[in-house]
Formats: structure tokens, sequence, C-alpha cells
């Protein structure tokens, strides 16, 4: 019998951890469904949101970590304009990414990699460089052929920028960063 508060199963802080990160009361969640059925990636997710708001509130801390959804969510906010109790879902979900990527546990390293490019991109420049933080992605996954079709399209609009955008003070940006890493 386990004398702590932690199973592979259950984490008795784990609610309390999330719901400080997050400064939401997750008690509050009645599962009534309408972040689930508005939210536009339920289609991909394996834990369908309202779900991981229950496992939350059950301590599943592995589970839910471990999960494909808190990667897939695209941060939308439909979850959290819908509820009922007004409880910011996406800010619930953005916090679960950040403790999954402390814990080890990303289920979907692709999206972490294109989030560290483009973050990479903008310490360096102050605003994101396209087609540099697509190289960047590139080299980290080796999926050369990603949104490849785009390419022209996106070149033919302007939306793909060959060169870094200039911006006044890079290095304020760069301060960010650094203030944010002093913190963890
Ligand atoms: S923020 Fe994420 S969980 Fe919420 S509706 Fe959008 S994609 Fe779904
Ligand atoms: S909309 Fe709010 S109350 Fe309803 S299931 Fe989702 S989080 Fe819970």
């Amino acid at each position: 019998m386990p004398t702590s508060s932690t199973t592979d199963r259950f984490d008795s802080n784990f609610l309390k951890e999330v719901q400080e990160g997050s400064e939401q009361n997750l008690t509050r969640c009645y599962q009534c469904g309408n972040c689930t059925a508005g939210c536009p990636l339920s289609f991909a997710y394996d834990i369908p949101v309202n779900r991981i708001m229950r496992m939350l509130q059950a301590g599943e801390k592995h589970a839910v970590l471990s999960s494909k959804a808190i990667w897939l969510c695209a941060s939308c906010e439909t979850c959290t304009t819908r509820c009922p109790n007004e409880i910011d879902v996406a800010r619930i979900m953005d916090v679960l990414r950040h403790m999954a990527r402390r814990e080890g546990l990303v289920a979907e390293p692709p999206v972490r990699h294109m989030w560290d490019a483009f973050l990479n991109s903008v310490e360096k420049y102050g605003r994101v460089f396209e087609a540099g933080m697509m190289a960047n992605f590139v080299r980290r996954t080796g999926r050369f052929w990603t949104d490849a079709d785009l390419a022209p399209v996106a070149l033919g609009k302007g939306k793909l920028g060959l060169r870094p955008h200039g911006i006044k003070h890079p290095d304020e940006v760069q301060r960010i960063f650094a203030r944010f890493r002093e913190q963890l």
C-alpha cells in the first residue's frame, strides 16, 4: 500500500498545482460538456477537454500530462468562452503543457519543436522570421515536407519573409526571455 498521497494513477496535489498555476477554480466544473462541444480539435483529441477537467479534479496527473490532447489544443479559447462557470479552460491547457514539459511527458514532440522554433526566432529577431523558423523546425524534426505545398502560396501573398524583419529594440525582447528564464 502506498503511504504517500501519490500513486501511479493519483496525485492529490495535482489539482492544487493546476489551480495555482492557472488561477482558476476547477472545482466549479460540473461536466456540462460545453467546452468539448465547441472545441474544433475534439475530433483529433485522445481525451475530450471536459474529461480532462474531470481527471484534474480526480488527480489523474500522469494520464493528463501524457495526453496528446494538451499538445493538439490550438489555444483558440472557444472552451473558455463557452464555459458557464467562467473557467478559463484554454489557460488550464496552457498550464498543463508547461507541466508536461517539465515532467518530460511531451506526447506530441513535433508540436513542441514548432513552439521552440517560433520562440527562438522571436527571441533572436524580436519578431518571427518565417523561413528561419521553418528551417529550424525541419532541422529539429527531419520533416522536410511539412506544409511545403503552402510555401508558394504564402510567398505569393507576402506571408513568408525570406529575410528577418527588423524591429527597433530586439534587445528588449531578449531581456523578456532572460527574465522568464530567471523564474524557471
Ligand atoms: S482552446 Fe484548445 S481545448 Fe479549448 S476549444 Fe480551443 S482547441 Fe479546444
Ligand atoms: S464548459 Fe466549463 S463547466 Fe462545462 S465541462 Fe467544460 S469546464 Fe466544465
